[in-house]
C-alpha cells in the first residue's frame, strides 16, 4: 500500500513539475499571453501580496532588533495591550479605517506602518513590471522580492537603532546561493553549480574586502567607518547582484551621505553621538539598481569597451 501510494505521489509530481511543463511554464508564450496582456490587473494583485509581505515587515522591523519572536505575541497595541483581530490587521485600509488610533485606547498609531506597506507594495508591483517587461525569468521575482524584504527592513531597523540584525542578513547569505542552486528547477533538480559558483565567490570577495576596509578603517581613523552589520549586508548584495553592482551601490551610497550627513547634523546636533545611518542609501541604491539596470548595462559596457583592461 505504502509503495503504491509513493508511485502515486511520483505520478503527481511527474506530471505537475515535468520538465515540459516547467519550459511551458516559464517560456515567451506565458509572458505575451498571461503576463503581458494581463499585467495592468496583475500588477495590481503582485502590489497587494506586497502591501500584505510590508505589514509582515513592520512586524520584522519591530521585533528583531529587540529579540522578539515574530509569531508571538499576535500583533497587540503597545499601550493597553488590545489584540488586534482580522479587520485591524488589513494593510493600509485598517490604518485608514480606525484614523490612525487604537480602537480601544486611543493610542495613536504611527503613520510608519501604513508608509512601509505601501512601500512594499509599489516596490513589489515595480519589481514584477521589470520583469514582464524586461523579459527576465519569472523566478528571478522571488528572489527579488526576498532581497527587498531583506533591504528594506535593514533600512528601517538602521534608521531606529543604528542596527542591521544578524537574523536578517545571516539567512539571505543561505537562501540567496540555494536560490542560485535551485532556481532550475527542484523537481526535476536541475542544480546551476555555476551560478552557484559566481554566488559563493562574490559573497565571500566581498566580505573579504569589505573586513579589510572595516578592520583598516578603525586602525587608521581610531573609530568605526563602517559597521559590521553594514559588511553583512554587502555580502547580501554581493550575493544578490554581483561585486559589480555592489561596489556601485556603494559608491553612490557613500557620496550621497557624505553630502547629506553634515546637513542633517546641522538640524539635528543632538544625534551626532548615536552615529549615522548608511543602510538607507544603500537600500535606495540598490532598489534602482534593480529596477533600472537595463539602463546601466549598456552604458557600462561602452565606458569598458572605450577603457579596455
Ligand atoms: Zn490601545
Amino acid at each position: 500500500m505504502d509503495g503504491q501510494e509513493v508511485i502515486l505521489l511520483k505520478d503527481v509530481l511527474d506530471t505537475f513539475f515535468s520538465e515540459d511543463i516547467l519550459k511551458e511554464m516559464f517560456n515567451e508564450k506565458l509572458y505575451r499571453e498571461v503576463l503581458c496582456d494581463y499585467w495592468k490587473y496583475s500588477m495590481f494583485v503582485i502590489f497587494w501580496i506586497g502591501c500584505n509581505i510590508g505589514s509582515f515587515l513592520n512586524v520584522c522591523i519591530y521585533r528583531l532588533p529587540l529579540g522578539m519572536s515574530l509569531c508571538r505575541p499576535k500583533s497587540h497595541c503597545p499601550k493597553c495591550g488590545h489584540k488586534l483581530s482580522w479587520y485591524e490587521n488589513i494593510p493600509i485600509f485598517s490604518y485608514l479605517f480606525l484614523l490612525a488610533a487604537c480602537k480601544d485606547c486611543g493610542q495613536r498609531i504611527s503613520p510608519r506602518y501604513i508608509i512601509v506597506e505601501f512601500i512594499t507594495g509599489v516596490l513589489f508591483a515595480a519589481v514584477y513590471l521589470k520583469i514582464v517587461f524586461c523579459k527576465l525569468p519569472l523566478t528571478s521575482m522571488l528572489l527579488f522580492f526576498y532581497l527587498f524584504s531583506v533591504l528594506l527592513s535593514a533600512a528601517f531597523t538602521d534608521c531606529d537603532l543604528r542596527v542591521i540584525p544578524n537574523k536578517l542578513t545571516i539567512p539571505a547569505m543561505v537562501v540567496i546561493p540555494a536560490y542560485f542552486l535551485l532556481h532550475n528547477g527542484i523537481y526535476p533538480f536541475q542544480p546551476d553549480w555555476k551560478s552557484f559558483s559566481i554566488c559563493l565567490a562574490n559573497m565571500a570577495g566581498t566580505a573579504l574586502v569589505m573586513s579589510a576596509f572595516t578592520i583598516g578603517g578603525k586602525k587608521i581613523f581610531k573609530r568605526d567607518v563602517f559597521g559590521w552589520g553594514d559588511v553583512k549586508y554587502l555580502v547580501v548584495t554581493a550575493g544578490a547582484l554581483g561585486w559589480f553592482a555592489t561596489l556601485l551601490i556603494l559608491l553612490f551610497a557613500s557620496v550621497t551621505a557624505m553630502i547629506y550627513m553634515p546637513i542633517y547634523w546641522i538640524f539635528r546636533p543632538k544625534r551626532k553621538k548615536r552615529g549615522f545611518p548608511f543602510a538607507p542609501f544603500m537600500t535606495v541604491y540598490a532598489f534602482g539598481w534593480i529596477l533600472f539596470n537595463q539602463y546601466a548595462i549598456p552604458f557600462i559596457k561602452k565606458i569598458m569597451n572605450c577603457y579596455p583592461g
